[in-house]
This record gives structure tokens, C-alpha cells and sequence, in this order.
């Protein structure tokens, strides 16, 4: 009988805790085997709360362990890049958090590093896996909306407090509101206009909530090269603005209402000459069907919902519209040789 696929989590995470264990789990001949966290005592704690054979207090000791097909990289930012070479080099495929790394030279690094060494990558950029962005994509593909002229995000949201750790305090760690927000922002817009951001521009803004130095709110635009201008709210300090995508074209509008979330909700509105009207979705769990994707991938079926490519040109804009907002200057989003 041949033996389940093992994965590996580096990193004793929220994200892992919340959303990704019962992900992977949901996958038929898939199971967690291994957690590596930086201290031993968390990960033995972790592997003891989620029923995981083995937690180790080294990415080493998890990489060595041959039970391990493919690793889940979750840590903070800034070392998604060194943990995802280790893995790829030690031959096991790559699901990596967003940002894949704090500059774009270290994300292309990684991604070209598991094509060399064959291993699927992937970027953990969860919201293009919702039903409502998948409607939104389909329905500007059949030109519901005829030519899509502009987009606006609402992405300004209350951090918990149990995330109010490195996100506010260090910008070692690719803190702020724009490497942690934005970027999911900038996948969003890509797959639904299936377009490339090509300029960036935009304001931060930093409140009590954020400490050295970071951002906990910025407005930015970005424009894509079919032409789109795309206005994005972000923010870690706004219990109550609710989220949202909508798209403005020439014939018709939609609305995403709160659509930029974990979990698997919100609506989808299309306005027209004809009327308005709700699109139906189907909901389902926007992790399970990503990590679904990915197994897929591994087994060489298609690609991840979101590749490694799509990690580092959703981190180009997300660093262009932190160069910009640090500027005051409208910045320039190069094409890209992945
Ligand atoms: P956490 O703060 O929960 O975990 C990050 C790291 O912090 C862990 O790897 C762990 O290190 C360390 N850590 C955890 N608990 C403690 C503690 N008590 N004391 C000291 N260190 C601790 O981060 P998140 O889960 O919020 O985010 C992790 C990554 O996932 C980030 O890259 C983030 O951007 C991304 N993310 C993605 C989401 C998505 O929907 N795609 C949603 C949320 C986050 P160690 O492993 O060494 O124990």
C-alpha cells in the first residue's frame, strides 16, 4: 500500500493552528507528520495540541525527516526565503506564506530554486480560492461588465489582538499593514482582471497601534496594464468598515461585499442596464481548496491555485506601493524575468 504524502509545517503558527491543519487534513492520503518551530517546548507543545507525531526544534531535523514530502512555510516574513531554499534543496515541496520573502530578489531566488530542484511552489494567497473572487473573475472573462475600467478594495479591518505581535512592532520581521494586507490585495486584483500592475502610488498612515516605524493603514492606486485603476484601503485599526472588491467597466459593475476574508462568505452582486442582481456562489473553504490545488500539483495535475510566480509579482507590487508611499512618488512596476 502505498504510504500518505507527509507534510512538514515550518513554523508553530496561528495560521497553521487556525486554518492550515484541518486543511491539509481535509485532503484524502495527505497528513501532517512533522512541526518545526524555533523553541522546543513550542513545538512540542504545538505537535501535543494538534496530534502531530514529531515537533522538532530545528528546520534541519524536520527537512531530514524522510516522512516529510512537502513543507508548509508559515514563520514570519523574514524567513520564509532561507527556510523555502532549505526545503526545496532537500527535494520537498514548497507551500509558502505570503510574503514569500521581504524583497523581491530573495522571492525569485526561491521560486527559481524549487524549479531547480523540481519541487512544486506555491504561495499561500488564499482569497483567490473563494467562490465570490472565482464568480468575479468568470464574469468580467465573459465581459458582464464589458471593458473593466476601475476596481476598489476594502481591505481596512480590526487586527486581533492576538495577531498584535510582530505585524505592529517589527519591521525586521516584514511587519505593516502593506506586506501583510496589500499583497493579498494585489493577488486579488491580478487573478480577477487577469492583469499585470504595472504603476503604484498611495499614502500610509500610522497610528497608536503600529510601533517602529510601521504602517497600520495606507490608501494606495495601482494601475494595471489592460488600463484598470485600482484604489486599495488597508488598514489594521477599523473594526467596523466592512470589506469588499468591487469593479467598474463600461456596461456593468460588481460587487464583492465582504469578500476579503478567511472564511467562506459574502456575496456577489452584478449591476447592469438591466438590473441588479445576486450571483450565486457556492461557498467552501477557501484553505482546503487551495491546499486541494496544491496536492494536485504535486501529483503533477496543474498548478497551485497560487504559484511562486504569483507570490513575487503580488510582493512587486506590494513593495512598489510601499516605495511609493515612502517616496511620494508614483513608482514603476517592471516586468519580471521569474
Ligand atoms: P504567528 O505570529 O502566529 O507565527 C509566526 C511565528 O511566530 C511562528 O512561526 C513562531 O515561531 C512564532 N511564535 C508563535 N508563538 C510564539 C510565542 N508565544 N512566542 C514567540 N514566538 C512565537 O504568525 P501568523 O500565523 O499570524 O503568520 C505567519 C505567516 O503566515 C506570516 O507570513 C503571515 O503573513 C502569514 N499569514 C497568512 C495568512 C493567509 O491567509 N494566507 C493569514 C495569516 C498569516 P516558531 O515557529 O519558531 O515557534
Amino acid at each position: 500500500m502505498q504510504r500518505s504524502t507527509g507534510w512538514g509545517l515550518i513554523g508553530a503558527s496561528n495560521i497553521a493552528r487556525e486554518y492550515m491543519v484541518e486543511a491539509i487534513r481535509a485532503q484524502a492520503g495527505h497528513e501532517v507528520v512533522a512541526v518545526a518551530s524555533s523553541s522546543a517546548a513550542r513545538a512540542e507543545q504545538f505537535a501535543r495540541d494538534h496530534r502531530i507525531a514529531r515537533g522538532y526544534a530545528s528546520v534541519a531535523e524536520l527537512l531530514a525527516d524522510p516522512a516529510v514530502d512537502a513543507v508548509y512555510v508559515s514563520t514570519t516574513n523574514e524567513l520564509h526565503h532561507e527556510q523555502a531554499l532549505a526545503a526545496a534543496a532537500a527535494g520537498k515541496h514548497v507551500l509558502c506564506e505570503k510574503p514569500l520573502a521581504l524583497n523581491l530578489d530573495d522571492a525569485v531566488a526561491m521560486v527559481r530554486a524549487c524549479r531547480r530542484h523540481g519541487v512544486v511552489m506555491g504561495t499561500n494567497h488564499h482569497l483567490r480560492n473563494a467562490a465570490t473572487h472565482r464568480k468575479i473573475r468568470k464574469l468580467i472573462a465573459q465581459g458582464a461588465i464589458g471593458r473593466p475600467l476601475f476596481a476598489r478594495v476594502f481591505h481596512a479591518v480590526h487586527l486581533p489582538q492576538h495577531l498584535q505581535g510582530w505585524r505592529i512592532a517589527k519591521p525586521e520581521a516584514g511587519g505593516g499593514v502593506i506586506l501583510d494586507i496589500t499583497v493579498h490585495d494585489a493577488d486579488t486584483l491580478r487573478f480577477a482582471l487577469g492583469a499585470e500592475p504595472v504603476e503604484a502610488t498611495g499614502m500610509t498612515q500610522s497610528t497608536a497601534m503600529a510601533q517602529a516605524g510601521l504602517e497600520d493603514g495606507v490608501m494606495a492606486v495601482l494601475r494595471f496594464d489592460n488600463g484598470v485603476l485600482a484604489q486599495l484601503h488597508d488598514a489594521f485599526t477599523v473594526a467596523h468598515a466592512g470589506t469588499g472588491i468591487e469593479v467598474h467597466g463600461e456596461r456593468g459593475s460588481i460587487f464583492g461585499r465582504d469578500v476579503m476574508t478567511q472564511r467562506p462568505v459574502g456575496e456577489v452582486v452584478l449591476r447592469t442596464a438591466s438590473g441588479e442582481h445576486l450571483v450565486p456562489v457556492e461557498h467552501e473553504n477557501l484553505y482546503v481548496r487551495g491546499v486541494a490545488a496544491f496536492c494536485s500539483a504535486m501529483r503533477g495535475e496543474g498548478a497551485p491555485a497560487a504559484t511562486g510566480e504569483d507570490g513575487v509579482r503580488s510582493l512587486a507590487a506590494a513593495l512598489a506601493v510601499a516605495e511609493a508611499c515612502r517616496s511620494g512618488r508614483a513608482v514603476p512596476i517592471a516586468p519580471l524575468e521569474i
